[in-house]
């Protein structure tokens, strides 16, 4: 890989602290030469960043993350190269969209609970998008209030999936969310396998589904990954025949985060997910 290409990214429009601009004016600084933006449940920052993408004279890959629920679970998928006018990928993450305001509410109020008092208000007032509230901007406030020293411990103790303040959601179903990307012309990636806590066998039935449904692709090289998970999911991807992504899932200028760009490459026997775009 000669190139610098990232192709999992978020901007204000989700939880990232960027506007889609900033965004890709960061890629470019740091040398990025293909760049995707993947929102969650989002696609409203994709015509702002692809201009300001053209403008740098960075290729701009437009993308989507899509939260889904697989055995009791939180799952991400995401979607590369989908057309952000598509009917069907637009109904369905409007719908997957309207929990998060009522969810958000009842988070607020179990932090507030546990001491935490203005979790809702002040989590509310750092999302730029109303109607998308998530468990990273009720940590930002934790943290920006000296609740906490850093996101992590707040997702250990409270924010983390059932931990005290977490508010479980039904999200997407799996095949529903390939659905709805390969509907709108894109190509379906599991974000982050290393971040999911479930068993072999369900993880091979995850896989099996997600092929079933029209998936191809998984994340081998992501800023969620340690290096041993960059070996573990290389293999899973010979396994399975999936093609292989890389992306920092870039959010904030944060301490032990990746920023935008810098991965390494993938082995050089994987087909990358890219390798028919130019
Ligand atoms: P939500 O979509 O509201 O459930 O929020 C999920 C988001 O929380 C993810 O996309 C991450 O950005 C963030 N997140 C989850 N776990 C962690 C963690 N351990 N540390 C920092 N951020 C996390
Ligand atoms: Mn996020
Ligand atoms: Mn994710
Ligand atoms: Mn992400």
């Amino acid at each position: 890989m000669t190139f610098k290409i990232d192709l999992h990214s978020h901007s204000t429009v989700s939880d990232g602290v960027l506007t889609p601009s900033e965004l890709m004016e960061r890629a470019h600084a740091n040398g990025v030469q293909v760049i995707a933006l993947t929102d969650h449940d989002e696609i409203s920052g994709l015509a702002e960043a692809e201009s300001k993408a053209s403008e740098l004279g960075l290729k701009f890959v437009n993308g989507i993350e899509i939260s889904v629920t697989w055995l009791g679970r939180t799952v991400h998928i995401v979607g590369l190269g989908i057309d952000p006018t598509n009917k069907i990928l637009n109904k369905g993450i409007q719908t997957i969209r309207s929990g998060r305001a009522e969810r958000a509410k009842l988070m607020g109020m179990k932090l507030e609970e546990l001491g935490f008092s203005g979790a809702y208000e002040g989590a509310r007032k750092l999302a730029t998008n109303p109607s998308l509230i998530s468990r990273t901007h009720f940590a930002r406030f934790l943290v920006q209030n000296g609740y906490c020293p850093n996101m992590q411990v707040v997702f250990d103790k409270y924010l983390g999936d059932h931990k005290q303040a977490d508010v479980p959601v039904e999200w997407a179903k799996l095949e529903e969310a390939v659905y709805w990307i390969t509907s709108a012309g894109g190509q379906a990636v599991i974000a982050h396998p290393g971040r999911y806590k479930y068993k072999p066998s369900e993880f091979r039935s995850l896989y099996k589904a997600f092929v079933e449904s029209g998936g191809e692709a998984i994340e081998v090289i992501t800023g969620s990954h340690r290096p041993d998970q960059y070996a573990k999911y290389a293999d899973v991807a010979r396994k399975y025949g999936f093609l292989a992504s890389v992306g920092s899932d870039f959010h904030e200028v944060a301490p032990g985060r990746l920023d935008l760009g810098e991965l390494p490459p993938l082995p050089d026997d994987l087909t990358p997910v890219w390798h028919n775009w130019f």
